[in-house]
C-alpha cells in the first residue's frame, strides 16, 4: 500500500492506496502549525492510518505529502509555506527519520492535480492523458497533468496563474503587480466581494442570495464566473487538456458552480467562433465531492508515471 497525506491549513488528510490504486483507507485530523508541529502531524496521520490499515507504518511502500508552499521535489525540503507558519522545512528528510520509510513531496496543488487524474475520467470511461486541474481555494493555482505527470516546468512556477494581470489598473496585489486573477477568481475574492452575515461560507451565501433574485448577487456572481471561465480559457489555449477540473474550497459548490462558469464558457464561444470550436465548456469538470484528490496525489507522488494511467478509482459508493 500507498500512503498520501495533504497538509492543510486547517486540516490534514491521508489515505491508503492499494496496490490496484484504489483508496482503502483514509483519516483527517487538525493541522498544527510551525515547523516540528507539521512534522508531529504528519507522523500522528501515518500513525492513525497505519492502525486503521492493520500494519505497521514501514509495511507502507512509500509515503508522499503534498504541503501547500515551494517544493524542491528533488530533496523534499518545503519553503514559503506561510499557511503551515513554515519558512523553510526539510520535511521529506525529518519525515523519513520520523516514520523509518522514503518520503516524497509535493505541491499540494501538483498533488490533486495528479489525484485528480487519477479519479476522474475522460469521454467514454477512458483514463486521462492531459488534464489541468484549477484549484478554487483560499488562492487561485492549477496544476497540470500531461501523459499522466505532473508538468512542473522549468522552476516549478508552471500553473501560477493566479498572478497573471487581467486589469492594467486594478487593486495592488501582495504579488506587487495590479488586478491580478486571483483577486478576481479565489475563495478570499469571494469573502471580499461578498462577506455575507458569517452564517455560512462567502461562496455558498452569495450563491444562495444570486438564487434568491439579489440583483447584486447576480452582478458579483456572473463577474466571478467570467474570471474563473477567463482561467479555464487560459489553461485551455496554453495546454490544450482533454479537461479543466476545478477543486478546493469553492468547488464544494459543486453543480451550482459548474453551472455558472459552463454558462460564462458558453457566453464567450457566441461571441467567437475560435472558442466555440474549442468546446470548454465540454471540457470541464468538477472534482467529486468527498473525494480527497491531494491526499489520493500525494499517494502517486512516490510512482507519478502511474497516476493517469491507473484503472480502478476511487470507489465511490
Ligand atoms: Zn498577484
Amino acid at each position: 500500500m500507498r500512503l498520501g497525506i495533504d497538509i492543510g491549513g486547517t486540516k490534514t488528510a491521508a489515505v491508503a492506496l492499494d496496490a490496484e490504486g484504489s483508496a482503502r483507507h483514509a483519516v483527517e485530523l487538525p493541522t498544527e502549525l510551525g515547523p516540528e508541529a507539521v512534522v508531529a502531524t504528519v507522523a500522528e496521520a501515518a500513525g492513525r492510518l497505519a492502525e486503521r490499515a492493520g500494519t505497521p507504518i514501514h509495511g507502507f511502500e512509500a509515503i508522499g505529502i503534498g504541503v501547500p508552499g515551494t517544493v524542491d521535489p528533488a530533496t523534499g525540503d518545503v519553503t514559503h509555506a506561510v499557511n503551515l507558519g513554515v519558512e523553510s522545512l526539510p520535511l521529506a528528510r525529518l519525515a523519513e527519520a520520523a516514520l523509518g520509510v522514503p518520503v516524497r513531496v509535493e505541491n499540494d496543488v501538483n498533488a490533486a492535480a495528479l489525484g485528480a487524474a487519477h479519479v476522474m475520467r475522460a469521454g467514454g470511461g477512458a483514463p486521462v492523458a492531459s488534464m489541468a486541474y484549477l484549484n478554487l481555494g483560499t488562492g487561485l493555482a492549477a496544476g497540470l497533468v500531461i501523459d499522466g505527470r505532473v508538468h512542473r516546468g522549468a522552476t516549478g512556477l508552471a500553473g501560477e496563474i493566479g498572478h497573471l494581470p487581467m486589469v492594467s489598473d486594478g487593486e495592488l496585489c501582495p504579488c506587487g503587480q495590479r488586478g491580478c486573477l486571483e483577486l478576481l477568481a479565489s475563495g478570499s475574492a469571494l469573502a471580499r466581494l461578498w462577506p455575507g452575515d458569517g452564517s455560512a461560507p462567502p461562496a455558498r451565501a452569495l450563491f444562495d442570495a444570486a438564487d434568491a433574485g439579489d440583483p447584486v448577487a447576480l452582478a458579483v456572481r456572473s463577474d466571478f464566473a467570467a474570471s474563473v471561465a477567463a482561467a479555464v480559457r487560459l489553461l485551455v489555449l496554453t495546454a490544450d487538456p482533454e479537461l479543466v477540473v476545478i477543486g478546493g474550497g469553492i468547488s464544494a459548490l459543486g453543480d451550482r458552480l459548474l453551472a455558472a462558469v459552463r454558462g460564462a464558457l458558453l457566453a464567450d464561444g457566441e461571441r467567437s467562433p475560435f472558442l466555440a470550436a474549442a468546446r470548454l465548456p465540454d471540457r470541464l469538470r468538477i472534482v467529486p465531492r468527498d473525494v480527497p484528490v491531494a491526499a489520493i496525489g500525494a499517494a502517486l507522488v512516490g510512482d507519478p508515471t502511474a497516476a493517469a494511467r491507473e484503472e480502478a478509482p476511487w470507489p465511490r459508493s
